[in-house]
């Protein structure tokens, strides 16, 4: 028998990638916990990360790649998958045009750093029009505002949790998502935090979400009318002469524009 041995990695299944503490031997894992040293989730974890280990030891885990044929199910080795995949594609694209390819990319491959650095190149190659995932499933308006107020799709602003005393959520229900895009595990001890420190937690829903729960305050809209709340915030700030940009001064652009407009 080998030596117990503990492996620390970073959970590449939601945003929050949470540090896990992985105790090992002899091929089998034997426990599944949170790091209480990682700087981030600080010992955080969710049951999905505990049940990796069930993912791993599933029999019926593929552990090579695997063709449908007449006669069952066909194992390959990496090679002949890569060959085989490689013509069917080409023999596709040029026959019915670049785009009768499509790419569905779901969640962890986003926080896979080996998946992260080489897919882009893939779908490059690739050529097709025709890339979906998870993202386009329910965030890409987010990635269209950054890209049109920022420059750049992925340069999203998140909330600086651990500092602010004052933390305004419109339809997001972080208790339930891990603060998933914040990159924030045990997102319900941030938040109580910034209660313990004197601050307020305001959650604007219509639902009485697990977030809205814990808030200090909980504001119902109607359904679909976010847009037209933030609107309203904006004309009350420049209707109130209450803009005060700051240090973003000199890199705010269009202001009197959206002045104009609201
Ligand atoms: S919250 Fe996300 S990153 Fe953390 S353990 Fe659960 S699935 Fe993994």
């Amino acid at each position: 028998m080998s030596d117990l041995k503990t492996h620390y990695r970073t959970c590449n299944i939601c945003e929050a990638m949470c540090g896990l503490e992985i105790k090992h031997q002899d091929g089998n894992i034997l426990s599944i916990k949170g790091d209480k040293e990682d700087p981030f989730s600080q010992g955080h974890i969710c049951p999905k990360a505990v049940a990796l280990q069930d993912f791993y030891h599933d029999r019926d885990r593929l552990k090579t790649p695997l063709k449908r044929t007449n006669n069952g199910w066909q194992a390959l080795s990496w090679e002949q998958a890569y060959d085989e995949i490689a013509t069917r594609f080409r023999g596709l694209q040029a026959e019915h045009g670049q785009d009768s390819v499509g790419v569905y990319l779901g969640n962890p491959n986003a926080h896979n750093f080996g998946n992260a650095i080489m897919l882009p190149r893939f779908f490059k190659a690739l050529g097709t029009n025709n890339r979906y995932s998870s993202a386009s499933a329910d965030q890409l308006p987010h990635h269209v505002a950054s890209n049109y107020m920022l420059g750049a799709g992925m340069l999203i602003p998140i909330p600086d949790i651990d500092y602010t005393d004052f933390m305004l959520i419109i339809g997001a229900n972080p208790i339930v998502s891990n603060g998933s895009l914040m990159t924030a595990p045990g997102v319900g001890k941030r938040l109580k935090a910034i209660q313990d420190r004197g601050g307020n937690v305001v959650v604007v829903d219509p639902r009485r979400t697990e977030t809205a729960k814990k808030a200090d305050q909980h504001l119902f809209i109607r359904p679909e009318t976010d847009a037209l709340l933030m609107l309203a915030l904006a004309h009350t700030l420049v209707e109130e002469q209450r803009v005060d940009l700051g240090h973003l001064e000199p890199i705010i652009a269009g202001l009197d524009q959206l002045a104009e407009a609201v």
